[in-house]
Parts: structure tokens; sequence; C-alpha cells
């Protein structure tokens, strides 16, 4: 096999790390910018193994579009591969109705069992799924010649052949099975998974795109949350479903109980969000329903069981089987189950109060990459030691940083000494950025500004009569994307939030984008549950304040910047308007007396 491409040093550097990687079976978690060409960097020297020693490979990714780059370079390096997506993206059913396309992976699951079932008794069941088991040989012949989960899903639609199952049942013959993270990573899904592949763990070569995303990811899969609006909707379930009664009490009626037992716990709130201290809100509510302490789990597990007949019957509807009576029993259950030091309870206070199970951490869920061959993390920002510490892979495993195969030169970093957003000296330099800003934009060049806050980004835009486009908060993807449209088509420059779907997923080749600006240091807010993050990391690892805020903030940076810079024409300018940045060696920013000067210097050189 050859490499498909005239390969730039960098990715012959990766290439020969990773063969050695692969030889002593070490973990390999490595850094390079955007542009480097790491998919296929990565995936020839493992293809190679793979086929000599036997492997399989799994790639996992975070975003559907990422799938469809692997499956390009499968096709280049002339190997088989197959795409799954979950089923709101592969179901014509889920796909083609609203109320199902937002249901999640074991709802449609849920949803899908029962038609299939249907199907082989003989009833109406599921067309595409009927006419999968007819006539699968021709999504079969299809699916053969490598295409993208979208393609096969365009065909299945036009075959009439379900494409989700089309897809599982071909996945046993690819060398490469791209998914999503959580195929992988949540234990129930992965088992089927590796049965559909016909692999075991410990014969999978594993590659984790876009890598940092990670850590979050494993943390949100096992914390799960309650809230007073969820509450309302299970009252109004419970009586479409006759209230039936349970402990002496309706199931609305519990439903009130329990939104008065999370009002009670208002007294624990600091600014936004409070840590719950043990059992207390078990106390709470068994004092409301005037029940005992132990009676709790009865009625988490009758809640249960009403919830699962609720699903059923709507299931049954062709309804999203969807019940707040069964979240509400869940959660209680979870929530008396997982007193262990690596979960949080905690309340969160706004207009929707909301208690939360947090898991702070994801090695509960990522320790299972021990269990394959070997695993293959990257990333165009990683924090490698912080990364490799936190989802627990060995100490030996190889960590790499590479350079950026574009020209040094093209970018350039400044700061400015005489502004910050520390907490208690933000409010006396809002003119001052304002001002700063409006000289920027004045120099008419393509730019992009970033925000810590949306609080803070209206106080500074109250004082900005130049125009400007703008990211809002909660706003709908489709406005955003007009906004970018018009930005790239006409250019000026664009205000956004650290966080927000512009500083981190959106690529702006070319002239595009020209200035970035970061107002301030993005460190998380100190919450209630980030402090409580900052302690357990800190007898973990020793390293609480490093792993919790300052690796955050400086990782959004670093994206920020990297929107600049994404192919070898690329030229840009960064402006970071803190004088705290100096203690972020990593990023390299240059002190500039006169910013307006420098960035014109900059761009006369070009
Ligand atoms: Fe959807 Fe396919 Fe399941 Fe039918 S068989 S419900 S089309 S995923």
């Amino acid at each position: 096999m050859e490499f498909p491409y005239e390969p730039r040093d960098v990715q012959s550097e990766i290439i020969k790390d990773i063969e050695k990687a692969l030889e002593e079976k070490r973990n390999f978690v490595f850094e390079a910018p955007t542009g480097t060409g790491k998919t296929v960097a990565v995936l020839y020297p493992v293809v190679k193994y793979a086929q000599k020693y036997g492997k399989r490979v799994v790639y996992l990714v975070r975003t559907n579009s990422q799938e469809t780059q692997v499956i390009k370079e499968a096709r280049k390096l002339g190997v088989k591969a197959i795409a799954i997506q979950g089923r709101s993206n592969l179901c014509p059913l889920a796909r083609e109705n609203k109320e199902l396309s937002e249901g999640n992976a074991e709802e449609l699951s849920l949803l899908c069992r029962k038609l299939k079932k249907e199907c082989v008794e003989g009833g109406e069941g599921c067309p595409y799924f009927r006419n999968f088991l007819e006539s699968s040989d021709k999504m079969r012949e299809y699916i053969e010649e490598v295409h993208t989960a979208e393609e096969i899903y365009r065909e299945g639609v036009r075959l009439g052949i379900c494409p989700y199952e089309s897809i599982k049942s071909a996945m046993k013959d690819a060398f490469i099975t791209v998914a999503p993270y959580i195929y992988f990573f949540e234990p129930f899904i992965r088992r089927s998974f590796l049965e559909n592949i016909g692999t075991s763990m410990d014969n999978i070569i594993l590659i984790v795109d876009e890598a940092h995303n990670l850590p979050d990811f494993a943390r949100e899969l096992k914390s799960l949350e309650l809230s007073i609006h969820s509450l309302e909707r299970m009252e109004k379930e419970s009586l479409e479903y006759g209230n039936p009664m349970v402990l002496g009490y309706s199931l609305a009626d519990i439903a009130e109980y329990i939104k008065e037992a999370i009002y009670l716990l208002q007294e624990f709130v600091g600014e936004e969000d409070g840590l719950i201290p043990e059992y207390i809100f078990e106390e709470k509510l068994s004092k409301l329903l005037n029940i005992k302490f132990s009676n709790l789990r009865v009625l988490s597990s009758e809640l249960v069981k009403y919830g699962e007949m609720i699903r059923e019957d709507r299931a049954k509807r062709r309804k999203l089987p969807r019940s707040y009576v069964y979240h509400t029993g869940a959660f209680l259950y979870s929530w008396m189950e997982s007193y262990s030091s690596e979960y949080l309870k905690l309340i969160k206070w706004d207009d929707n109060p909301t208690l939360e199970i947090f898991c702070m951490d994801p090695a509960i869920l990522t320790d299972v990459l021990r269990n394959t061959h070997m695993s293959i993390h990257m990333s165009g920002t990683l924090s490698l030691k912080e990364y490799r510490d936190v989802v627990s892979l060995p100490q030996d495993t190889i960590l790499r940083k590479y350079p950026s195969p574009f020209p040094k030169r093209n970018l350039k970093i400044f700061y400015v000494e005489d502004v910050t957003t520390k907490y208690n000296e933000v409010d006396k330099h809002i003119t001052q950025f304002a001002e700063y800003l409006e000289s920027i934009i004045s120099l008419g060049r393509n730019t992009a500004v970033f925000f810590p806050s949306y609080s803070l980004m209206e106080k500074v835009k109250k004082k900005i009569s130049m125009e400007h486009f703008s990211e809002k908060r909660g706003i709908k993807q489709t406005v955003l994307f007009s906004i970018l449209e018009r930005f790239r088509n006409e250019g000026g420059t664009i205000f956004s939030v650290f966080g927000g779907r512009i500083s981190e997923g959106i690529d702006f080749p070319g002239r595009q984008l020209e200035i970035v600006v970061i107002v301030g240091i993005p460190y998380p807010k100190p919450t209630a549950k980030l402090r409580a993050m900052e302690r357990y990391h800190e007898a973990k690892f020793g390293k609480g304040w490093e792993y919790v805020f300052r690796m955050p903030a400086l990782i959004k940076m670093r994206q920020a910047i990297g929107r600049l810079i994404r192919g070898p024409e690329d030229r840009g300018v960064a402006v970071i308007l803190d004088r705290r940045v100096s203690q972020f060696k990593e990023i390299e920013a240059e002190r500039s007396e006169n910013i307006i000067q420098d960035i014109k210097k900059f761009f006369e050189n070009e």
C-alpha cells in the first residue's frame, strides 16, 4: 500500500512515530494543527499494521462531518470502510418526523425494536425494515464500494431499505469502522457495536479524533439532570395516563412534592449553583411525602415501572417513547446510587431550577481504552499530559506535539498591557476595550472578536457605534449561518463568545478572516461545580487549578487563534486584550506598545 499523496515533512514524522508506537504497543497521543493532514497520516500506518496482524480499526469522531473525511481517505488508501451514525440521522422514519428526530439513542432504539418485532410477527411494523429483510443484497452491493453514511442514507431511502440496518449488517466486512464516540464509550451500545463488527476489544486499534472533546463528552454521558420543567411535564403526562397512585399519592402530586423539595434547596445556592450536602434532598422529600427514607427506593422503582408502561404505549402508537415519569424515577434512583467521590450533587438556580448529578471523572467511562490493542488520540489543540491523566491512559503513553506545516511568519500574536478582564478590574476597562475594538475595526480587515461572556460583550457593544455582525445568546443555527454567510461575502467584523459555535467549529479560509481579537482571558466562571472539580483534580493529580481553569482557557484561546491559519496561503494577526496572557508562555504573544501600528506593519509586509 502506498501513501496516496506527496507527504509533508510533518506527515512523514507522524507516520514514523505511529509505526514505532504500534511496534511497541504503546498508546499514542498527539497534537498537530489543522491543515497537517492528520487523518491520512494516522490511517496509513495503522491500516498497514492492522492488515499484517489481523487487527480491526475503529475510528471515533465527534461530528458527522468528520466521518466524511475518513471515508474519503479510506477510498484513497483502497481499504473497505463504513461509517455509522445514530438513528436520528440514519433512520428515515426518525429523520422525516420532527418529534422522532429529537429522540435520544435509547428512545429511538426502543421504537425501532418494537417496529422490527411487529414486522417479524407479521404486523405492519417498519416498511424499511421489511424491505431490508427481503432485499438487503441491493444495499450490500452499494455499500461494498465505500460510501459516506449520508450517501448510504440517500440510497436506502431511494430503494426503500433501512440504511441503519444495512450499515449495521455490513460492519463485519469493513476493515475500518467510523463511528461517533458514544458507540464506543457507552457500555450498553458498545456491546452490540462490537458484536456487529464481529471482533473483541483487544483486537481493535482505536483512533480518537478531536480528542480534546473526549473528557467532557464522557463526563456528560455519566451525568443526569432533573428540572422543574421536566417535572411539570411529568404532571401533565401523569394526568394523560390516568394519574395512578404510588405510596398513597397520585403521580401528579408526587411531581409537585419533588418540585417543592427542589425549591427548598435554594438555601444552598451561591451565585448561580450550589452543592447539596449528602442525603439532604432525600430528607426533604421523604418529610414532604411523609414516608420513610427507605421508601424512596420503592418510589423510584414504581415511577420507572409506570414510565416504562408509558414508553411502551407511545412506541406502540409510533410516537417518541419518551416518558417524564420514567425520567424522574431513573433520576431519583441514580441520585441515591451515586454517593461516591467521583460524583457531585448540585442545584443550578435560574428560571428553571435543576438538580444535577455530575460526574467529575471521565475515567469511569474512558478506562475501557486500556482494553484495546492500542489507541491513538489526536487533536489540533490538546494539553497532552492532562489528557493522558484525565482519560486514564497508562503513564508510558507516547505524547507528541507537531509544529504547524505552514510558515511561522504567517501568524503574529500581540497583547496589550493596560487592560484585563480580571474580575475586580474589568468594569473600569470597558471603555478601553471599546476604544481598542473601534480602532481595530477601522482598519477595514475581516475581524472576529471573542469575548469571555455575553454579558461583557453586551457592555462593550453599547460603547461601539461602528457596524459589526454579532452572535447572540441562544441564536438559532439557521440565523447564525445566514449571519456568517453575510460576513463571508461582505467582510467586516463579527462579535462572538468563547465556546460559541464560531470560536471552535467554523472555518474561514483565505482572506475571510485576517484578525482575531480576544477580549480577556476566557477562564471558566468559578461556579460551585468548578470549584469542586478543582478540589477533585487537586486531590487526584495535584493539579486542580491547572486542569480545571488554566488549561481550558489556554485551549479556547489557541482554538480562536487557530481560526486564522487553515492553509499555506493564510496570514493573520491575533490580538489579546489582557496583560495576564504573558503568564501563558505556550501562546508566544508579543507585547505591543502600539497595536494599530503593529497590525498595519504585519499586513504591509505581505
Ligand atoms: Fe428506522 Fe430502520 Fe429501525 Fe425502521 S428498522 S425504525 S427505518 S432504524
